[in-house]
C-alpha cells in the first residue's frame, strides 16, 4: 500500500499532513510512503528529514503515482490528483459544506474522500479528532495574538514605578478552543471570565479558575444540540444574552470569541454598538471569522480598528503554529489509519458498518454518499 503526502497549495497554509515520526510509523506498518518535495518546508521539516525517516521525496506526479491513500491538510483540487490508484482514499480537512463542487469532483475522479473534520466525537476516536487538536492550538494562539495587539501587560505587576493592573479577558464560547484560551489567559495572569450556551461548560469554566457569565432564568437555556454541540438559541435567549454581554463587555480589555454551530453560520455575539462601549486600546479576537464571524466588523485575514478597538480576524489560526499543528494533525491521521489497518493485507481498510467510516466518508463508488451532503 502506497501513501502519498501532498505539499499544501492553499495560500497561507503552512501545515503538512505527515511528519518524520508518522512516516516511520506508517513504514513500520508495512506501507510505502512518498512525500511531495517541499511539503514540510513551512513546518520546519526538510525533505531530507522525510527521506531519513524512510520516505521517498519527489514531485507531485511521482508522489501520487499508484498511491492508494493520499494525505493532505486542506482539500486539494481534484484535477491535481491524477495518477493515484483507482478508488484511492483521500484524507484531509475537506470543508465539504463550502466546497460541494470539489467534493463532487472527488467522486467523479473515483476517490473515496474522507473528511477528517467529520470524525465523530466518540471516546474511541478522540485520538483521531483533528478539530480538537487544531482548536486547542487556536485557543492558545488567540490569546497570544490578543496580547501582541494589546498595548498593555496582562498580569498585575507591582513595580518600584507603580502598579499595573491585570487585564480583564472574556472568552465567549467554551468548546475546545475556548477552554484552552481560558487556561492560557490565566497563565498570563489575566482576570478571566467566560460564557457559553451549554450549561455543562459552567463547571469547566470555574474549574479553570475563571468566572462563569451565564444567562439565567430563561426557558430552554440548555443550548446543547446533538453530539455535545451547541444548538441555535431562542430569540428570548438571544435578547437576554445580548443584554448580559453588553454590561460585561464594556469592562473588558480583551475578548476572544470562538462560538460555532455545526453546519450553520457562526452566531453573532458582539455588535458594533457593543464594540463602541469598550475602552480604546481593547482587543477582540474573532476565531469564528471564517465561518461568518461572531463579531460585527471582523474581517477575515485582517486586523481592523473600530471605535479604537482592534478586531483581529486571522485566517487559519492553527497554521500560525505550523510545527505543533502539523505534529498533532499527523498523529491524528496515523491514529485513524492504524486503527483500521489490516495487518495481513498490509492495507487501510474501513469496514462499511462502522460509526467512524460513516462519519467521515463523503464519496464512494463515484457518488457523494454522506447524508449531510444530500439535497
Ligand atoms: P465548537 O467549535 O462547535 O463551538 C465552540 C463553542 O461555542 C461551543 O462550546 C458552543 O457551545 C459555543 N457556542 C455556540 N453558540 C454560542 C453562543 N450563541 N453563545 C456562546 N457560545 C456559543 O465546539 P467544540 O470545541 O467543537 O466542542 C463541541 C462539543 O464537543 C463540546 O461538548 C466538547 O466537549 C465536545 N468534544 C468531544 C470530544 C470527544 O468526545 N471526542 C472531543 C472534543 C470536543
Amino acid at each position: 500500500m502506497k501513501i502519498a503526502v501532498l505539499r499544501e497549495t492553499l495560500d497561507g497554509e503552512r501545515r503538512v499532513a505527515a511528519t518524520p515520526e508518522s512516516v516511520k510509523k506508517f513504514i513500520a506498518l508495512g506501507a510505502d510512503v512518498a512525500v511531495e518535495a517541499g511539503a514540510g518546508g513551512f513546518a520546519g521539516i526538510a525533505d531530507g528529514d522525510f527521506t531519513a525517516a524512510g520516505a521517498t521525496v519527489a514531485e507531485r506526479g511521482a508522489t501520487l503515482k499508484g498511491a492508494d491513500l493520499v494525505l493532505g491538510v486542506q482539500g486539494p483540487d481534484p484535477a491535481s490528483l491524477a495518477g493515484a490508484a483507482k478508488g484511492a482514499k483521500l484524507a484531509a480537512i475537506l470543508a465539504p459544506y463550502a466546497n460541494r463542487e470539489r467534493v463532487a469532483g472527488y467522486a467523479s475522479a473515483g476517490f473515496e474522500a474522507l473528511a477528517m473534520e467529520f470524525m465523530p466525537r466518540i471516546t474511541r476516536a478522540q485520538s483521531m479528532d483533528v478539530l480538537s487538536s487544531q482548536s486547542n492550538l487556536s485557543g492558545y494562539k488567540a490569546v497570544l495574538d490578543a496580547a501582541g495587539e494589546y498595548g498593555r501587560a496582562l498580569p498585575m505587576m507591582m513595580t518600584a514605578a507603580g502598579t499595573i493592573s491585570a487585564a480583564r479577558v472574556f472568552i465567549m464560547g467554551v468548546g475546545v478552543a475556548g477552554l484552552q484560551a481560558i487556561a492560557t489567559a490565566r497563565r498570563l495572569g489575566a482576570i478571566v471570565s467566560a460564557t457559553d450556551v451549554r450549561a455543562a461548560t459552567k463547571e469547566q469554566i470555574e474549574s479553570l479558575g475563571a468566572k462563569a457569565i451565564f444567562v439565567e432564568n430563561v426557558k430552554g437555556i440548555e443550548g446543547e444540540g446533538t453530539g455535545g454541540y451547541a444548538s441555535e438559541m431562542s430569540d428570548e435567549y438571544k435578547a437576554a444574552q445580548a443584554e448580559l454581554v453588553s454590561g460585561h463587555i464594556a469592562k473588558q480589555d480583551i475578548v476572544i470569541t470562538t462560538a460555532l454551530i455545526p453546519g450553520r453560520p457562526a452566531p453573532r455575539l458582539i455588535t458594533d454598538a457593543q464594540v463602541a462601549t469598550m475602552r480604546a486600546g481593547s482587543v477582540i479576537v474573532d476565531l469564528a471569522v471564517e465561518q461568518g464571524g461572531n463579531v460585527e466588523g471582523a474581517v477575515a485575514g485582517q486586523v481592523v480598528e473600530r471605535h479604537g478597538v482592534k478586531i483581529v480576524g486571522h485566517r487559519n489560526v492553527p497554521s500560525r503554529l505550523a510545527s505543533d499543528a502539523s505534529a498533532l494533525y499527523a498523529r491524528n491521521l496515523y491514529n485513524f489509519i492504524s486503527a483500521y489497518w489490516d495487518k495481513d493485507a498490509k492495507a487501510f481498510v474501513l469496514p462499511a458498518d462502522d460509526e467512524v467510516t460513516k462519519g467521515v466518508t463523503l464519496t464512494q463508488g463515484g457518488q457523494v454518499i454522506h447524508p449531510a451532503l444530500q439535497g
